[in-house]
């Protein structure tokens, strides 16, 4: 019998990938708490959550209990005229914590699927009231998913390059500073006079496929209350920030204008099965309420609210909310800091961000996002028993809230030792 990793190349195609200059997966065989285990033994600390996903740690058992008591009562129902107490208690917990205008929450599959309707709802929104505006603005170094329109609004890149004439209509403006955001806002104020952006979409603070870019929130402001006066509809794509990444519940949280749509996924499940959620006000939900039935948003997927999923994700609030939780989320803001103080000065470092939870580095060295170097500072800190994915020349770390000081330590030496090696 051959290993995992030959059997894999000869069916499976991964996501991200060049098979052919990056042939050989790693073979996984088990995950707990903050640590992935190989089918060698070998473990390594998941610095980066399993992309922003896993925040309690793996197979949390609280989590799992919950979803197998759930599994053995109602598993997969059909969500069009039909409904369930995980996904109304969902609910009921989510707008407690949500940013205040928000009313509504519209079920999906994924990151990509929440952004997708959240831009079907800013575009059909208009349409229903009879306004043609049929154009999106967004932001330049932006990542909002994979399906078309998730991926029009998205800033131009490897990942959809090919696809650039089928999109859907978007300008791109660059993410406010303190330097441009004069001109951004002179900019816009021409461009809506126009009257047909439909709506804004951007990750509020923190750009994580940007290389977890993090941009001024004075400006940000700015450019959300200009875009309100235009009854632009404004859409905080919080798939990587929600949920206490920042150190507040949402990014939003930060910020004194509130979004009119809020997109959700990643770690609403804590890693253990995918769900996406589009969140609105009562505004936007009036503008689709109505006796004619083609002024409904007809959009749908066949797992929409799964009791499980809804479960997992019930269990993670709770869980976030804990004392526990909470303070290890100050911990590591703080382990955080501590650790740029030691090394921002480091000749090979060129500037340091931090966020919550959220820690990036970019170094002084021009490299591509999946080129060799690149590669080679990841199996650094694979041999180093951490697992860290850099993009580019930008080093990041997105640990789970569970992890300990230690382990965080771990982290720490291995960038330290990463950086020498370059
Ligand atoms: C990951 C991500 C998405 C896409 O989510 P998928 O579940 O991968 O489709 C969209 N927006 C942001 C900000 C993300 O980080």
């Amino acid at each position: 019998m051959q290993n995992l990793t030959e059997r894999d190349k000869k069916h499976v195609w991964h996501p991200l990938t060049q098979h052919k200059t990056h042939p050989n997966m790693l073979a996984l065989s088990k995950a707990e708490g903050v640590m992935l285990f190989d089918e060698k033994g070998n473990e390594y600390i998941d610095g980066i959550a399993s992309w922003y996903t896993c925040m309690y740690g793996h197979c949390n058992p609280y989590i799992l209990k919950k979803v197998s008591a759930q599994m053995q009562q109602l598993d997969q129902v059909v969500f069009s005229g039909f409904t369930h107490e995980p996904a109304v208690k969902l609910s009921e917990e989510l707008i407690k914590v949500l940013p205040k205008n928000q009313e509504k929450l519209f079920f999906s599959d994924n990151g990509s699927t929440a952004t997708e309707v959240g831009i079907k709802m800013a575009l059909q929104y208009h349409f229903n009231k009879g306004e043609k505006r049929n154009v999106l603005l967004a932001f330049e170094e932006g990542f909002h998913g994979d399906t078309f329109g998730a991926m029009s609004v998205s800033g131009l890149s490897v990942y959809n390059g090919p696809f650039e004439e089928h999109f859907i209509q978007v300008e791109r403006i660059p993410v406010p500073t303190k330097d441009n955001i004069g001109d951004i806002l002179a900019q816009l104020n021409c461009r809506l006079e126009k009257e047909n952006v439909a709506g804004f979409i951007y990750e509020p603070l923190v750009q994580g496929a940007a290389a977890m870019k993090i941009h001024d929130g004075k400006g940000l402001n700015q450019i959300l209350e200009l875009l309100k006066k235009h009854d632009v509809l404004t859409i905080a794509d919080e798939v990587m920030t929600g949920f206490g990444k920042t150190g507040r519940f949402f990014a939003s949280d930060h910020l004194d204008l509130k979004p009119d749509i809020i997109c959700l996924s990643k770690a609403l499940t804590a890693g253990l099965v995918p769900m996406g959620l589009t969140t609105c006000t009562e505004e936007i939900y009036q503008a689709f309420y109505s006796d004619e039935t083609a002024k409904g948003l007809f959009h749908g997927h066949t797992y929409t609210a799964n009791p499980l999923a809804c479960t997992a994700a019930l269990a993670a609030l709770e869980l976030l909310q804990t004392k526990e939780i909470q303070e290890n989320i100050t911990n590591i803001a703080n382990w955080h800091q501590q650790f740029d103080e030691e090394i921002r000065n480091y000749p090979k470092v060129a500037n340091t961000r931090q966020l919550g939870v959220i820690y990036a580095l970019d170094l002084d060295i021009k490299m591509e996002r999946y080129g060799n170097l690149r590669d080679k500072l990841f199996h650094h800190f694979m041999d180093q028993g951490v697992f860290l994915r850099p993009l580019g020349n930008t080093i990041y770390i997105l640990p789970p809230y569970v992890i300990s000081k230690r382990q965080m330590e771990k982290i720490y030496e291995a960038i330290k030792s990463a950086i020498e090696l370059v």
